[in-house]
């Protein structure tokens, strides 16, 4: 824009009417400019720029748009507009508004309410009212000092016990949902040798970058937690909610503390998972798909990054730099990567661009009010819709690669003629988009080469998307520690899902390990067959 909302608050028709015939046009013509550049920016929507689908107005998310650039042309109906879409944007922001008298109400104070317990407010403590439904005894397995097991007839004597709450599903057989509350005793017994030796509930030893424990003395089991996990990060429900949803129909009652203290055990425990095991098998992979979006901590900006190989997704949260890439990436990692244009990726020899994004540009170009941008949009994307079409034709039957790749040829070199004789037109946005193709220009006609890369960045956009909504409705993470939970358990959610095995049972039984002081166990890749 040339002119400044100040500068347009100072024109009005007698200013223009005093205004001398040389002065006037070459206003108008500044005018002009700032005219077309507002209508082009009206006209922003997210087929023409990287705005995300749901920043289309609600009333037009319904409507149908051209299908997105696709990999595999049989999956074009899954990249569709989705039917439900309208319905997803819509309880979306019946949740936000519903938070929005919340806010309203912090607001209205002087100062900033602090989170938590408020002074004055009653105190949530448990009442043991429900029943115990079971009993489990610990035995000492052996003398701890001379380790010889404890013969027959020994005396043992409960000397400490704790209360759980477990959530059992049944079985496959009888599923059901029910709390069992459990009374766990722990014996002591004397040896011959005359050492007192006692079971103890299990414990992981402290560490300095968890501000939270990992142990057995914890009310809740590891199913309910791995439960909690599900309602809070895959249903994206708010602590309060699952505080009411468990005493309406579970009919116990946890604070959101003790909920939220779940979750961020459950993240610790899975830790090790994804930073010794997903990590080095991201780092074998022979394509990888990397994508960021932002995210809240404590009102900061920070990005939510998501790597996805064929069997791993891990997510990290971090600042937008490569440090992010390159620490997470070891210097053996040998694969392809695919991006989209942010610049932190140019330093990746072995890389693959989006052509989603490419399109989206071209046809932003194709629709602008300068005629010499609308001419190189339309070629742009005429050249790119036909390679396309040679790339699927190349991938379903090799046996024409011959003429198909000659084809090829001549249109790669017009596109290169288009943008190097573009490069140093008068149209800015002309001008941006030849550099910006040729700059990255192995990176995007890789794909021409070898037809089996993807065309797309589709894989990771669509792994961020469940989290962009969680960030929605939850404004992102208060602490450090919050976003590291949500990267770890997303982490493994997603592998989980994409290995097509349960992430809850292992969720449960990752903790169960980890809660006894024993090594977490590995997330097993899918049977083939
Ligand atoms: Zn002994």
């Amino acid at each position: 824009m040339t002119l400044s909302d100040r500068d347009l608050s100072q024109l009005d028709t007698d200013y223009l009417d005093d205004l001398p015939e040389g002065q006037l046009r070459s206003l108008s013509k500044q005018l002009l400019v700032d005219l077309k550049e507002a209508r082009e920016r009206l006209k922003q929507s997210p087929e023409t720029s990287s705005r995300p689908p749901s920043s289309r107005e609600l009333w037009k998310a319904s409507e149908p748009h051209t299908p997105d650039v696709v990999d595999n042309p049989s999956e074009a109906d899954e990249h569709a507009p989705d039917p439900t879409a309208p319905c997803q944007d819509s309880t979306q922001a019946v949740t936000v508004d519903a938070s929005v008298p919340e806010s309203k109400s912090t607001a209205n104070t002087a100062q900033p309410k602090k989170t938590g317990r408020q002074p004055g407010s009653s105190g949530h403590s448990r009442s043991l009212t429900l029943a115990v439904t079971k009993t489990l005894q610990h035995h000492p397995e052996c003398c701890a000092n001379c380790h010889n097991a404890f013969p027959q007839g020994t005396t043992y004597r409960v000397w400490t016990g704790r209360y759980e709450l477990e959530l059992e599903s049944g079985s496959a057989e009888a599923p059901k949902l029910q709390i069992e509350h459990i009374r766990h005793d722990y014996l002591s017994a004397t040896c011959a040798c005359d050492h007192e030796t006692q079971a103890m509930p299990g414990q992981c030893a402290d560490d300095p970058e968890w501000a939270v424990s990992l142990t057995e003395w914890h009310l809740c089991g590891p199913r309910l937690v791995s439960f909690l996990v599900c309602l809070a990060l895959y249903l994206r429900v708010s602590r309060r909610k699952i505080q009411a949803f468990l005493r309406d129909w579970l009919g116990i009652d946890l604070s959101t503390s003790t909920i939220n203290q779940c979750i961020h055990e459950a993240g610790r425990a899975v830790a090790p998972v994804v930073d010794e095991q997903l990590i080095a098998e991201l780092n074998t992979s022979a394509l990888l798909h990397i994508d960021e979006t932002p995210w809240k901590e404590a009102g900061k900006l920070f990005w939510l990054w998501v790597f996805v190989s064929a069997q791993t997704v891990v997510y990290q949260v971090g600042k937008r730099h490569r440090l992010v890439v390159q620490q997470l990436l070891g210097t053996a990692f040998n694969g392809f990567l695919m991006t989209d244009g942010f610049s932190v990726y140019r330093i990746f020899p072995k890389r693959l661009r989006c052509w989603a994004h490419l399109v989206r540009k071209a046809r932003a170009l194709h629709q602008c009010l300068d005629s010499q941008g609308q001419a190189f949009g339309e070629a742009l994307l005429l050249a790119m819709i036909l390679l396309m079409r040679n790339i699927h034709q190349l991938r379903e039957s090799p046996e024409d690669a011959d003429a198909l790749r000659a084809q090829n040829q001549t249109l790669l070199d017009w596109l290169r003629t288009l943008c190097e004789t573009h490069q140093t037109v008068a149209h800015g946005d002309s001008r941006k988009l030849a550099g910006e193709f040729l700059n990255d220009w192995d990176a995007i006609v890789r794909v021409i080469e070898t037809p089996s890369h993807p065309l797309t960045n589709n894989v990771a956009e669509r792994s961020l998307r469940h989290w962009v909504l969680l960030r929605k409705i939850t404004f992102g993470s208060r602490t450090a520690q919050g976003s590291r939970v949500i990267a770890l358990l997303a982490s493994v959610i997603d592998t989980a899902r994409l290995r097509q095995l349960n992430p809850w049972n292992f969720i449960a039984q990752v903790l169960a390990n980890r809660r006894k002081n024993h090594p977490a166990p590995r997330l097993p890749m899918p049977l083939v067959g």
